[in-house]
């Protein structure tokens, strides 16, 4: 295991993209652990924000402008960037150039924060940048972070996150800035996107089997054969592993997923087992499907922070099952939220 850095719970950290999903969490989760002050900013309107926290200074600013992130970035201590133009696959698939200008971010964010002696920064890379030749098949070998070289990314996203994560590296060596690059594997829980296009597979899968039963189809659309595998990563491990690894040494790249490997048809059978269901499968082949198959090695973050996510699908599904049928059925959908453009 390497060094601990403990984070200063008195000193600003600033937390990008904090209107959704992964951002809504971790800013709770710091103002849970004690941390005083807390800068969250989004592009959305805070009402939109999947997340609002007390004590927190929440702005509002599009941050592909270079003063946006001046600002942004004034007097903090830690930066921690997750703001991007992104979705799941049916949103990557359709929207690369949207995708790709989120390297404006970064990239004014990374001045900034140097500009700013801003000790730490985090920036949320993605499975995405793994080489598309490592998952041709659903019988994977689990993708080791050496993998995303040489480079033949996720077009358009993965391709943002690759030159993202190398400019990260590049500010680290010739400006000092300590960096923190997790490559997160398909998040998934309560508080983000399950509706509205850019919803990832067990958001829509959970909404789908929702919606079969209240409107009585009983039946669900698949993207592709089912037969693809991934694995998918809880809320709470994915912030878990952001406060290990920011208060860690590990400047390089790491993944930070589970690997439990499942075919979307073993996940649509967790979710109807969840819901007491089964419902009748049809298939969609021209949907986007991404690659055939993809896992996280996890042998370098257990060496490195002595940790690995160990939520199951099964517990994390019920959880967020569960949010999804409320959002459904009490009148909390947001359509608006779920559907915000830049
Ligand atoms: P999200 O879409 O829920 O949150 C991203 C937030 O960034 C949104 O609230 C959006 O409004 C904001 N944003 C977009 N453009 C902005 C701009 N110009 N200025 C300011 N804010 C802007 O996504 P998420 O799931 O919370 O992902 C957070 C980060 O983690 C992203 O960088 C994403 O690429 C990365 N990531 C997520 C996953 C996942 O499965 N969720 C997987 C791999 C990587």
């Amino acid at each position: 295991m390497t060094g601990r850095m403990e984070l200063d719970r008195n000193k600003l950290v600033v937390v990008t993209g904090a209107g959704g999903f992964i951002g809504g969490h971790l800013v709770g989760e710091l103002r849970r652990r004690g941390f005083e002050r807390v800068r969250a900013v989004d592009v959305k309107p805070a009402d939109r924000w999947y997340q609002n926290h007390a004590g927190v200074e929440e702005v509002r600013a599009d941050l592909r402008d270079a003063d946006a992130c001046r600002d942004a970035a004034a007097g903090a201590s830690t930066v921690v960037n997750l703001a991007c133009d992104m979705g799941g696959m049916g949103f990557i698939e359709t929207h690369k150039a949207d995708c790709m200008v989120s390297v404006l971010i970064n990239t004014h964010l990374l001045v900034a924060a140097r500009d700013a002696g801003v000790e730490r920064y985090l920036f949320g890379s993605s499975a995405c940048v793994y080489a598309a030749d490592k998952q041709t098949d659903t019988d994977v070998t689990a993708l080791r972070e050496e993998d995303a070289y040489p480079a033949m990314p996720e077009d358009g996203y993965g391709w943002e996150k690759l030159f993202g994560e190398r400019m990260c590296r590049h500010f680290m060596e010739d400006y000092g800035i300590s960096v923190r690059v997790p490559r997160f594997h398909n998040v998934y829980g309560p508080h983000g996107t399950y509706d509205g296009g850019r919803e990832k597979a067990p958001a829509a899968i959970c909404r789908k089997v929702i919606r079969a039963q209240l409107d009585g189809t009983n039946a669900i659309e698949i993207w592709g054969d089912g037969k693809q595998t991934r694995s998918f990563t809880y809320i709470d491990d994915t912030i878990e592993g952001i406060f290990r690894l920011l208060e860690s040494d590990v400047t390089e790249p790491i993944n930070i997923g589970s690997s439990q490997l499942v075919t979307i048809n073993e996940l649509v059978g967790i979710v109807e087992g969840i819901a007491g269901v089964k419902l009748e499968r049809r298939y969609k082949l021209d949907a986007p499907q991404g690659v055939r198959g993809r896992n996280s090695d996890n042998t370098l973050i257990r060496e490195k922070l002595g940790w690995e996510p160990s939520t199951t699908l099964e517990e994390g599904l019920a959880a967020t099952y569960a949010w999804i049928h409320e959002q459904l059925t009490s009148g909390a959908h947001d359509e608006a939220a779920l559907a915000f453009r830049l």
